[in-house]
Parts: C-alpha cells; sequence; structure tokens
C-alpha cells in the first residue's frame, strides 16, 4: 500500500494515521514530525524549519522534497508508506510522482479526510500531543485518563508551538491556497478517495478501511 493522506490541518490525519499504520503494517511519515523531531534535537534543519512552523507557512520545497525523497528511499517504504502532510503544494507533489516513476512505482490511493473548517480551530487549539511516543489526544474530544498524562507511556502531553489561534488560522489559508488544489489533482489521477472526518474517531477508521478496500 502507498497512500497519501490529505486534509485540512486538524482533520484528524496523525490521529488516523496511526491506525492505518497498525493496519496495514506500513510507515507512517510525517514531514511535520520529522521537523519537530529535528527541532527536538537542535539540528540546522530544524532550526530552520522552526522559523516557518511558527509562522503557519510552508518550510521551502528545496528542503522539505529531498527530506521525503531520502525517507522514501529507506527499505523500509519499498513494500508500501502512507505519507501525511506531504505533498503540501503542487511542486511538491510532481516531485513525488516524478520520483516514483524514476523507481517505477506509483501510489495505490489518496485518502482526503473531509472535515468541515469551522471545527478546525477548536480541534487544534484543543490538541495536546506526546512528545515521547507521538499519541495524540484532545482536551474535549479524546481526553487522556489522567489530565497531561499520556495513556500510552505515561509521558508529559504538551501543547504543539504552532498549535496557537494565529498560527491555526494562517495553517488554515495556506491550505486553502496551496494545498487545496491538490486534490484536484489526485482526482484526475483517479487516486482521490474521501472520507467524511466528522465523525466519530472510529466510524472514520471504518470508513477508510472500506474505501482502500474497493
Ligand atoms: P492533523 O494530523 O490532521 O492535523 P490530528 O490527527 O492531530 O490532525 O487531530 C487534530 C485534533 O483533533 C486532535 O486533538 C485529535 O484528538 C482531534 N480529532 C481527531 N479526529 C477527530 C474526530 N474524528 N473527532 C473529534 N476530534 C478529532
Ligand atoms: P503538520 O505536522 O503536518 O501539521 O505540519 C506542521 C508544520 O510543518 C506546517 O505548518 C509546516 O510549517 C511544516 N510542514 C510540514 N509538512 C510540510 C511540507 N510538506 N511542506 C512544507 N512545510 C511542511
Amino acid at each position: 500500500m502507498k497512500l497519501l493522506i490529505m486534509g485540512r490541518p486538524g482533520a484528524g490525519k496523525g490521529t488516523q494515521a496511526v491506525n492505518i499504520r497498525e493496519y496495514y503494517n506500513i510507515p507512517h511519515i510525517s514531514t511535520g514530525d520529522i521537523f519537530r523531531a529535528n527541532l527536538k534535537g537542535q539540528t540546522k534543519l530544524g532550526l530552520l524549519a522552526k522559523t516557518y512552523m511558527d509562522k503557519g507557512l510552508l518550510v521551502p520545497d528545496s528542503v522539505t522534497i529531498d527530506l521525503v525523497k531520502d525517507r522514501l528511499s529507506q527499505p523500509d517504504c519499498k513494500e508500501g508508506f502512507l505519507l501525511d502532510g506531504f505533498p503540501r503544494n503542487l511542486e511538491q507533489a510532481k516531485a513525488l510522482d516524478e520520483f516514483l516513476k524514476s523507481r517505477n512505482e506509483s501510489l495505490d490511493a489518496v485518502l482526503d479526510i473531509d472535515v468541515k473548517p469551522e471545527v478546525l480551530i477548536d480541534r487544534i487549539v484543543g490538541r495536546r500531543v506526546c512528545p515521547t511516543c507521538g499519541a495524540t489526544f484532545h482536551i474535549k474530544n479524546n481526553p487522556p485518563k489522567v489530565e497531561g498524562v499520556c495513556d500510552k507511556c505515561g509521558g508529559k502531553l504538551i501543547q504543539r508551538n504552532d498549535d496557537t489561534y494565529e498560527t491555526a488560522e494562517n495553517r488554515l489559508k495556506v491550505y486553502d491556497n496551496q494545498t487545496a488544489p491538490l486534490l484536484d489533482y489526485y482526482k484526475n489521477q483517479h487516486l482521490l478517495k474521501t472520507v467524511n472526518g466528522d465523525q466519530d474517531f472510529a466510524k472514520v477508521f471504518e470508513d477508510i478501511k472500506k474505501v482502500l478496500t474497493k
């Protein structure tokens, strides 16, 4: 399975990616997670990415595209992968197509988790993540059993730096201007599979499995 998961910021990509990764046994590659891991390690890439992430802007293609190509060249991606947060503009999508073509590979499907914009700010601002194991919670929709503590590993939950009201608004604008046009791009390639992400967590995953087995 070679998959992309798309959707507005806060749509539930990372949440569903964990289910998909376990169900299909494929690596989950999130460019946002890669940038955050680099920032945690204080690498040059992480410090550069931070200057864009904090403003809700896209990290330049010159950095992002090579990063993804390197990751997809790793042996664990040979049989499949789930890309989350990439591509985010037409240049990235074209670069991905060319890269896969050069390896005689292609995508099997592009999942679009569709959520109406009104609920997204609340989802983003209420998100809490575990920096230790990567689990995602929400203060109202999916609270941890003990406030501030990860159910899975006991780590201390944090709020992402870019999960503020102002940055979230910017990220939604960037999505509309730069990322949304990719839905037509993949629709024209007959790859797009849209799922209603405005439902209970488990129901969203049921629908994902349904559209992927069709
Ligand atoms: P994305 O990766 O698309 O930015 P996340 O998976 O991190 O989004 O989800 C954003 C927030 O919304 C998280 O706090 C998550 O717990 C919550 N969330 C995800 N899916 C749902 C859902 N189906 N219903 C309600 N809240 C959800
Ligand atoms: P995410 O974790 O997907 O919400 O991404 C968080 C931030 O990382 C984005 O707002 C961007 O600043 C940056 N980012 C993640 N993926 C990409 C990408 N494919 N291209 C450019 N910037 C990205």
